[in-house]
């Protein structure tokens, strides 16, 4: 009787312990949540997947280098960068990674080409780059002795479909809806071990981001609220929201979808609206799980999926 209490209270042990040790298949990390708007309290769109040991970036938003470091995360250490679109505040991050991830110290430490996949224009992106950098280049091979392969850019142009599958984590670019004067400009699905997760890119409502977002583990979404006042006053936020979802716009493709959790990654709180008035927008169309992300906040992705805000102790 004695033992078969203690094989019990092991088996409930081994139990928990494995729930409290599980790691998860992926897990994607905010590095930048924000907006064109310099502010410290999020800084420029930027997000890393993480699955099978590789690690994908989405978008340069500015400070995505800094974000990275405080994660102890080498720049030149990412696996495949994957671009939406062209508007700066997805790009303006990009030559800091590309060019501090190059240099000796623990932060950079890149030594092979910069892997780099978006939409038609990204080649001449990273042409261009190279071109406006070439002192900085020239100086630091000579002085340096910094490895030509690392500060080389392997940059694709790819259509929407797969772009890339390395060891079962792919990810799919798709055509978004970012308006009319905004293309080509891309979301992005990644898979792995069953599990998926999709970034909406810059878009307003559209019925193929939703489809792609069907059942999936992890949708995130970008956002703007503008205050009614501040609609009524000034004209040129009207045009706003001819190209970004407005709250109400995101919580319908979140109900089309009905993800195991819906979370917005890239979120514009314009004039004096908060996140309280954007989950209260989003609460009048839908009502599944809902996050509003932060910077440095990290998703597990496994059975379910876990939300861990940033915390000292990850660093
Ligand atoms: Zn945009
Ligand atoms: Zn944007």
């Amino acid at each position: 009787m004695l033992i078969g209490a203690l094989y019990r209270a092991t088996v409930l042990w081994l139990l928990l312990a494995g729930v409290g040790t599980a790691q998860p298949v992926m897990s994607v990390t905010l590095l930048g949540s924000g907006t064109p708007a310099p502010t410290p309290d999020r800084f420029g769109n930027s997000t890393l997947v993480e699955a099978h040991g590789q690690r994908l970036l989405f978008d340069f938003g500015r400070g995505a280098s800094i974000r990275l470091w405080q994660l102890n995360i080498p720049l030149g250490t990412i696996t495949a960068h994957f671009l939406t679109h062209f508007h700066s505040d997805h790009t303006a991050g990009l030559p800091d990674l590309w060019l501090t991830g190059w240099l000796p110290p623990a932060y950079g430490q890149r030594k092979t080409p910069f892997v780099l996949f978006g939409p038609p224009g990204t080649e001449a992106l990273a042409k261009g780059l190279s071109g406006a950098f070439a002192a900085d280049i020239a100086i630091r091979a000579v002085d340096e002795h910094d490895p030509p392969e690392g500060i080389a850019f392997d940059a694709h142009d790819v259509a929407p479909g797969l772009v890339w599958n390395r060891d079962g984590v792919r990810v799919f670019a798709f055509a978004n809806d970012h308006g009319v004067n905004v293309k080509p400009s891309y979301g992005y699905t990644i898979e792995y071990a069953g599990h998926r997760v999709v970034l909406s890119g810059d878009t307003r409502y559209s019925p193929v981001v939703a489809a792609q977002a069907l059942g999936a583990d992890l949708f995130l979404h970008s956002v703007t609220i503008i205050p009614a006042a501040l609609l009524a006053s000034t004209p040129g936020y009207r045009a706003v929201y001819q190209h970004l979802a407005s709250p109400t716009d995101a919580a319908h493709a979140f109900a089309d979808a009905r993800p195991k959790l819906a979370a917005f990654y890239h979120v514009g709180l314009n004039g004096d609206a908060t996140t309280a008035d954007l989950i209260a927008a989003v609460r009048t169309v839908y009502d599944g799980p809902l996050t509003v992300g932060d910077d440095l906040m990290r998703f597990e992705i496994g059975d379910s999926v876990i939300v861990k805000p940033f915390d000292q102790p990850r660093r």
